[in-house]
């Protein structure tokens, strides 16, 4: 058993992680980072599916606060490919030289306040024990895993795979019959290169996503070149905009322009590709009309590429209004369903009853197939957290505490939880952002913050119950200005069974949101209290 003290611990090493970590040593702070992986990554380590890709720009997706990093890191496509952004990963940790303070194959399975001493002391799978005077939970959105719960699993006699656990030396599916369960980012991601491979593929489809063009490519020396240039100014202005990235945001809404210029509109953000089409018009998350009309200009799309009516038919979605469920990014998805070798089954109308030895049966069809791919998705936003139960004062676990949904202030601080931090936690933009720009505004925040609390000889800071009963609110007042609520998905945790309905992800938009934050650190901290060990002790003998 070990017991060793740092100023601060950091759970998960991914993108969060690792400038969590960076932050800390640059300030002094003594910090561990522990990670179940056997490296660095998260997301991108964990995740190694075929056809993984970010569906932002690789380089907007990438850490900003080092300027070396940025002009030493080249690029090669437009979208990176899993393999790419974890040789990036690794880049940056050996470039910081970061695995000193990091502990890898070690599952953090507890963390309790001692009110005593005003530590967190926190427990590994390995029996050790170590306190911290600060918890930073950088454990991710969605690294826990749904896992499949069919009947019948247990006795299927081929493969299987969830894409969030991908086998490190990969799947070879050739001349297999592969079924594919699941079609949101990561099925619409992976269904055109196993197509490419199997000997016959079939979709299993709940619920049809819209999917825009990634139009990836390589990038090449000139293209690099101009954006490394311009480097400082695309950095700011994603840090301001809605999303987090450099789309210009939109000044128009749907009905405010003719039917043309409508159309034109639609059309260049169509051709400019990725999740940025959700930029088009200012109303499209928020007015139904809007929302339908731009629907129905992706649906004209994909009709125009699958050809057979049927299929097309299915993969038009319905009831979902346009990017309320995260808008895929996809590489020849709607052309995979002109291959001979490929069907779509509408698991919606005639469920999927149970998984056989030889393959799965759903209405009443059984399907044969000699490995299943899950593409089933995560308990997003809280699941690594709640893993973890963190237990605050008075001994109130976090999942206590959150048993109606999440409470937090800001996404990054729960009242009862001094302290404790949660990087792009439940409250804030995060999932709805390109995230490595989430994650820097967070980890600033809090390096920043716990600096604060050393120069100004304080060392607790928790939020008061009235700033986060306020904020909560304001995350759900703004989520119902918006059409999100009117769909069923993990933003809302509606993929878990019990998990409350709520939003989970603060829709006020990255550049507001960070504008909110910085206005509450000018204020001294509005709505924290923070104070100094001697008050307390003095309070306490009062
Ligand atoms: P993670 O990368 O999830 O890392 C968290 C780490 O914490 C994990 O390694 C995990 O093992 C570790 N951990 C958790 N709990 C414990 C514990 N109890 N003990 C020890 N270790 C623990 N976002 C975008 O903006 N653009 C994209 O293109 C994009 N693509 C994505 C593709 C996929 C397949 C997925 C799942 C997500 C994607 N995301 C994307 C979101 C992505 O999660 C973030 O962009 C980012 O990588 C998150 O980094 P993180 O460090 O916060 O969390
Ligand atoms: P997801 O968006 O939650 O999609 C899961 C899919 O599985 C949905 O189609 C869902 O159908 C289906 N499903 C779940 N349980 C099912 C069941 N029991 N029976 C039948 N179908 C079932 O998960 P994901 O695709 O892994 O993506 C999660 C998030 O990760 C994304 O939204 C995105 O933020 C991120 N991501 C990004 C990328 C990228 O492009 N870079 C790639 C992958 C993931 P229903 O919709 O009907 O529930």
């Amino acid at each position: 058993m070990r017991h060793a003290e740092f100023d601060a611990i950091i759970i998960g090493a991914g993108f969060s992680g690792i400038y969590m970590l960076e932050r800390c040593r640059a300030l002094g702070f003594s910090a561990r980072v522990i990670e179940a992986g056997t490296g660095p990554g998260g997301t991108w380590y964990w995740n190694r599916y075929p056809g993984l890709r970010c569906d932002v720009e690789s380089m907007t997706y990438s850490y900003s606060f080092s300027d070396d990093i940025q002009r030493e890191w080249t690029w090669s496509e437009r979208y990176a490919t899993q393999a790419e952004i974890l040789r990036y990963v690794n880049y940056v940790v050996d470039k910081l030289d970061s695995r000193r303070d990091m502990q890898f194959e070690t599952c953090v399975t507890g963390a309790i306040f001692d009110e005593a001493e005003d530590r967190w002391k926190i427990e590994t799978d390995r029996g050790e024990h170590y306190i911290a005077k600060y918890c930073i939970m950088a454990t991710g959105c969605l690294s826990v895993m749904d896992p499949p719960r069919f009947k019948g699993l247990e006795r299927f006699k081929g493969q299987w795979y969830h894409t969030a656990a991908w086998p490190k030396e990969g799947v070879d599916f050739t001349g297999k019959r592969v079924g594919v369960i699941g079609t949101g980012s990561s099925g619409i991601q992976s269904v055109p290169v196993i197509a490419e491979q199997a000997a016959h593929l079939t979709v299993f489809q709940r619920t049809a996503n819209y999917s825009i063009p990634a139009w990836n490519r390589p990038l090449d020396e000139d293209s690099v070149r101009r954006w490394k240039a311009g480097y400082p100014a695309l950095r700011k202005k994603a840090q301001v905009s809605p999303v987090g990235a450099d789309f210009d945001p939109p000044d128009k809404s749907t009905f405010e322009v003719s039917a043309e210029e409508r159309r034109r509109r639609l059309e260049e953000m169509w051709q400019r590709g990725s999740f940025g089409f959700l930029s088009a018009f200012t109303d499209l998350l928020t007015n139904q009309a809007a929302s339908d009309l731009v629907g129905a200009f992706v649906e004209e799309k994909i009709r125009a590429v699958v050809k057979d009516p049927k299929v097309a038919d299915l993969l038009c979605p319905k009831n979902l209004p346009i990017g309320t469920k995260r808008l895929c990014v996809d590489t020849h998805y709607y052309e995979t369903f002109n291959r001979d070798n490929v069907s779509l089954v509408d698991i919606k109308a005639a469920p999927i009853e149970e998984i056989t030895p030889a393959g799965l049966i759903a209405g009443g069809v059984e399907y044969a197939l000699d490995a299943i791919v899950f593409a089933t998705g995560y308990d997003a936003m809280t699941g690594a957290l709640f893993r973890i139960n963190p237990r605050g004062r008075g001994g109130m676990t976090l999942k206590e505490k959150w048993a109606s949904g999440p409470r937090t202030y800001l996404g990054v601080a729960v009242a009862g939880f001094p302290n404790l931090f949660t990087i792009t936690g439940p409250g804030s933009p995060s999932v709805i952002s390109n995230m490595l720009v989430s994650i820097e505004q967070h980890v600033d925040w809090i390096a920043d913050c716990i600096a604060h609390l050393r120069a100004h000889d304080l060392d607790l800071i928790e939020p008061t119950v009235e700033a986060e009963d306020k904020w909560t609110s304001h995350v759900n007042e703004v989520a119902e200005g918006t059409l999100f609520l009117k769909s069923d998905t993990w933003y809302l945790g509606a993929n878990i069974p019990g998990k409350p309905r709520v939003c989970f992800p603060y829709l006020g938009g990255v550049g507001t949101y960070k504008k909110i934050c910085d206005e509450i650190t000018a204020k001294d901290y509005e709505g924290f209290a923070l104070s100094r060990a001697e008050a307390r002790a003095a309070a306490r003998v009062g």
